[in-house]
């Protein structure tokens, strides 16, 4: 915020932080927000996402999300058993429509040679920490297929509306480096259990 007041106080001067900033926000907000409310519509409804998972580019293109760097969509859906992490290794294949730009690091040759080598290695330094007995699975993109993965819905939002799960949804765990974190729970819940004696929260 403060770098984006500064170039209205300096009228027309471009302070490069707040034009990382802006594209930081294309990055995490705008583009993501299309992949998030596809994740949050196949966590709410079993037949989309068998749809989804059969056909990905139909199923996406039912929301209104397609077109250039999205024609062939792939969805992979992480499970209590299966982690899926995605990477191009040629370049930076990515799907636009449903994810926006890609981040730095996707096109950093580092990730790009090393996700393949050590999946479980490089998750850990994005601070996804896997359970040994998960198996982690590498998709390369190419300009043929281009992936997008469903984490796992965090524990705490069975109530939770689409639209508050997409809210939810990372950039991150939608190319598989992160994975979502419970949900704690919502404060208006906590006196019906005050005196319960359930102790699980
Ligand atoms: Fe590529």
């Amino acid at each position: 915020m403060r770098a984006l007041e500064s170039i209205l106080i300096d009228k027309g001067y471009v302070d490069p932080a707040a034009l990382d900033e802006i594209i930081d926000t294309y990055q995490h907000d705008v583009g993501p927000r299309n992949g998030a409310r596809v994740v949050a519509r196949a966590w709410t409804d079993p037949a989309y996402l068998e749809r989804l998972l059969a056909d990905a580019t139909a199923a996406i293109a039912e929301l209104g999300y397609g077109g250039r760097q999205g024609e062939h969509m792939v969805v992979v859906e992480n499970t209590d058993t299966t982690h899926h992490v995605v990477v191009c290794t040629l370049c930076s294949c990515y799907p636009w429509p449903v994810l926006g730009l890609p981040p730095a690091w996707y096109k950093s040759p580092a990730y790009r040679s090393r996700v393949v080598i050590d999946p479980r290695g490089v998750l850990a330094e994005f601070g996804t920490v896997l359970d040994p007995e998960v198996e982690v699975r590498v998709w390369d993109s190419t300009a043929e297929l281009r992936y997008l993965v469903i984490p796992r819905r965090p524990a705490g939002t069975e109530d939770w509306t689409e639209e508050q799960l997409a809210d939810l949804v990372t950039r991150n765990s939608m190319i598989g480096t992160e994975v979502l974190a419970p949900v704690a729970a919502p404060t208006v819940g906590i006196r019906d259990h005050a005196d319960g004696g359930g102790g699980a929260s």
